[in-house]
């Protein structure tokens, strides 16, 4: 099999993998990035994700918000005490678009469709040597001097033989995972009761029992009781709509349960029968009429989410003492400010509070070293968005794809340097 050689090998074009690439190929090298969908962008395109949290801090992450709004895909969250830029709703089409021309104009060669399937050591046993992957071309074999793993479940690394922890404390599985959907319905304007950044997520608004609330909490309380009234109940305890243009929403009502990311046949299961839910939930609300009047899926999600997967072993793990102690780091590379997000990991735990728990662990921003995106157990092996290393309680929070863009362009630069 012939093996084609480049400087830095990403896995996984996501959030992190696609500014690591581009950060990488900036800083002069051959840059090739490995996509197993067919499009870049993960859970923010392939996953319909279309909100983002933790998001101005890193220099792609502002090239990015500049790219959406310049083609009008971008809406924020703006209120009088809030961040105008830190979390914000966009169109994943457009998000497609922007990550694809990025790495055209950085230079980096892209291949879509190519999960990577096996990686290879080199004769020490230290480095990583060379990767796979399965294709239209058939198997084909890649090396480079410096590989990132940014494939969000850690799959580069777990191939690669390093070590790894994965899920909720005591449990086999993660969090619940999520098919997102569009929707699209006659009158928009008429839904803004239901919809979560409509104004904004974080206004103070009036729930239906009264009590004063988020507006966001407010909202998906108003939807869960129109989709009851309908006849119907979400997987998801706190379903959620988000406008992303005129009459077109991000519809997030679906939860998974105990879902793990290496079992392809419940995942397999699991995104059919969350389809087969989100396709049932928009016809009930569509009988109402009123402000359902036309309520319709236009797309589901290519690829169901998963909020957490592998945490790789790294140089240093980010723990929930650093958490509590904001720690700081001399080689940090972000700080993570989105707070621990613990969804509910049953239908009646997601019920009681759906999401936003913390698992007992005070919150303070807390910053993330270069060390836990270094595999402890392979020296040109790196790690940028999710799979980095930290415990389950870390990750809860440096998840958001704000941290996942931050990671990647810092990492992607390490990587330039040349490894360890
Ligand atoms: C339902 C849900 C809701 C969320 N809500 C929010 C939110 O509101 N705001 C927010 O900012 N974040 C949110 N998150 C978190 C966030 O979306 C992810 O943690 C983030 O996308 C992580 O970025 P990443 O690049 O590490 O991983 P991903 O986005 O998962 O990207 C990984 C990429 O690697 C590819 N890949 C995987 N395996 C392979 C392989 N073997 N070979 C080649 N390619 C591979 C995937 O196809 C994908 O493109 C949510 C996540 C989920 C699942």
């Amino acid at each position: 099999m012939d093996t084609s050689t480049f400087d830095v090998i990403v896995a996984g074009g996501g959030p992190a993998g696609v500014s690591a690439a581009v950060a990488a190929a900036r800083a002069g090298q051959r840059v090739l990035l490995l996509e197993r969908q067919g499009c870049l962008g993960g859970v923010w395109t392939a996953g319909l994700l279309s909100y983002v949290f933790d998001f101005d801090k890193s220099g792609i992450g502002w090239e990015i918000i500049r790219r959406l709004d310049a083609l009008g895909a971008r809406r924020c969250d703006k209120t009088d005490a809030y961040p105008p830029d830190r979390d914000w709703v966009y169109e994943p089409e457009y998000m497609k678009f922007v990550c694809e021309e990025m790495c055209r104009e950085a230079g980096v060669k892209v291949l879509l469709g190519s999960p990577v399937v096996a990686a290879a050591r080199d004769a020490s046993g230290r480095n990583v040597a060379s990767v796979a992957t399965e294709s239209k071309s058939g198997r084909r074999e890649w090396a480079a001097a410096a590989f990132i793993d940014c494939t969000g479940d850690g799959d580069l690394a777990a191939l690669a033989g390093c070590g790894f922890d994965y899920g909720y404390p005591g449990l086999p599985h993660g969090q619940p995972a999520t098919l997102n959907a569009l929707v699209a319905v006659d009158d928009g304007d008429k839904l803004a009761p239901f919809v979560s950044n409509e104004p904004a997520m974080w206004t103070r608004d009036k729930a239906p029992d009264g009590t004063e609330r988020s507006h966001h909490i407010c909202a998906t309380r108003r939807l869960k009781a129109a989709l009851r009234e309908a006849g119907v109940e979400p997987s998801y305890g706190d379903p959620t709509l988000f406008r992303l243009h005129k009459n077109v929403f991000c519809f997030m009502a679906n939860h998974e349960y105990a879902l793990r990311v290496d079992d392809a046949e419940a995942i397999s299961e699991a995104t059919m029968r969350a389809r087969r839910e989100i396709v049932g939930l928009a016809a009930a609300l569509a009988s109402r009429g009123g402000p359902w009047k036309g309520f319709r899926v236009i797309a589901t999600a290519e690829q169901i989410g998963h909020r957490d997967a592998r945490r790789i072993h790294g140089r240093y793990t980010v723990t929930k003492k650093d958490i509590e102690r904001g720690a700081t780091f001399p080689d940090a590379v972000t700080t993570s400010r989105f707070g621990i997000d613990i969804h509910g990991i049953d239908k009646k735990m997601n019920d009681a509070k759906a999401a936003g728990n913390s698992g007992g662990v005070a919150f303070r921003p807390f910053q993330i070293p270069l060390r836990s995106c270094i595999a402890k157990d392979a020296d040109n092996l790196f790690m940028a968005g999710r799979c980095i290393s930290g415990d389950f309680y870390a990750q809860a929070s440096y998840r958001v794809t704000g941290s996942a863009v931050a990671l990647g362009e810092a990492v992607g630069k390490a990587a330039a340097g040349g490894g360890q």
